[in-house]
């Protein structure tokens, strides 16, 4: 295959798909299934010429749950508090599945990857309080509309409060302007997420009541000391929930609508240019084309660990939308 899970995934760029389960609307309006997982690694779409398919490092099925998910996500975890720059971002159509694996259900019975990161930063710090220190701290963003908003300030004084990316002498991006917070616990963590999640912008649109029109990024710090040889490591893991992929046309966008549409695609297809330019092992890195890309660009390429879900649903009444998906998430190939 692709890559050796195995493998030390250094530079790599590991990409899962996810689909997620047929929704209640999909069903009650006569969709058919035509995206399904054929095994471990492959997904399997009926198109109008016929039958395509498409392999990835993991391929996920409406019957995974968010362990299954979560399983080996873990080990980069692991790797952002030993030093690594690690990415774990959501790509796909609105309503795919999106932000039910990066965050969950809105219950939280079923928490997606940001609060298991959570829990699992702070139990690998617990199980190694013999051997090292850990410092946590976060930022927590949204781009919307091509300008950068902390989500740690909320109101009118986010809005006249200017956020921008500059890098450090270490090579790591930081958010100028926008707070860090250190966090001592998963809880604590937990509740900074939660406070930034209510600040987001929600827009309705047809395809998704509560869809999201904004990029949420959220930086994890990690600084460890090791308590034998006073070394100390700086790693950091970003967790991207992306804003839909779906092109303007078919949310029936209104003029202000119509702005937020051009500024995702433009942000996406940056995105889609760096990965495909860092799997091509092109000498020219395209990162500056978008804030997206210069906000991530620490956790893509270099050193960095990066793993890409993309989300599809497994509807006839989406496939336009999933292959598009699919053939971007492929591109990193
Ligand atoms: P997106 O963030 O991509 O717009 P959501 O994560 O909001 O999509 O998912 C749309 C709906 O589908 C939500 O009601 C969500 O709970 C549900 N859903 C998505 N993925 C799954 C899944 N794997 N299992 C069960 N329900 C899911
Ligand atoms: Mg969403």
């Amino acid at each position: 295959k692709y890559y050796n899970l195995v493998n030390d995934m250094k530079g790599k760029i590991r990409v899962y798909c996810r689909i997620r389960p047929m929704s209640w609307a999909e069903t009650a309006q006569g969709g058919a299934i035509v995206v399904e997982r054929l095994d471990q690694y492959s997904v399997s779409v009926v198109t109008l010429r016929g039958l395509r398919e498409f392999q990835f490092d993991q391929v996920f099925s409406g019957e995974s749950s968010q362990e299954d998910v979560f399983q080996d996500i873990n080990r980069l975890i692991q790797s952002s508090i030993d030093g690594y720059n690690v990415c774990i971002f959501a790509y796909g159509q609105t309503g795919s599945g999106k932000t039910f694996s990066m965050v969950g259900d809105r219950d939280q019975r079923n928490p997606g990857i940001m609060p298991r990161a959570f829990n699992a930063i702070f139990d690998i710090i617990q199980e190694n309080g013999t051997k090292f220190e850990c410092k946590v701290s976060a930022y927590m963003l949204e781009l919307y509309n091509d300008r950068l908003q902390d989500l740690f300030v909320g109101g009118a004084d986010a809005q006249s409060r200017r956020v921008e990316i500059k890098r450090n002498r270490k090579g790591l991006v930081f958010a100028q302007g926008a707070e860090t917070k250190e966090a001592s616990s998963a809880g604590e963590l937990f509740a900074m997420f939660q406070q930034a999640c209510a600040s987001r912008h929600i827009t309705a649109t047809k395809m998704n009541v509560e869809s999201s029109r904004s990029h949420l990024i959220i930086g994890i710090m990690l600084e460890s000391r090791n308590l034998t040889n006073g070394s100390v490591s700086f790693g950091k893991l970003s967790l991207v929930d992306l804003a839909g992929s779906e092109r303007a046309a078919k949310t029936g966008a209104r003029d202000d609508q119509l702005k937020e549409a051009t500024s995702i695609n433009k942000s996406l297809s940056a995105l889609g240019d760096v990965i495909s330019a860092l799997s091509l092992e092109l000498s020219h890195i395209p990162y500056r084309n978008s804030k997206l890309t210069q906000i991530m660009q620490d956790s893509l390429g270099g050193n960095a660990k990066t793993l890409m879900i993309v989300n599809v649903s497994p509807c006839d009444c989406n496939l336009e939308e999933t292959l598009t998906s699919l053939i971007y998430a492929t591109r990193v190939k």
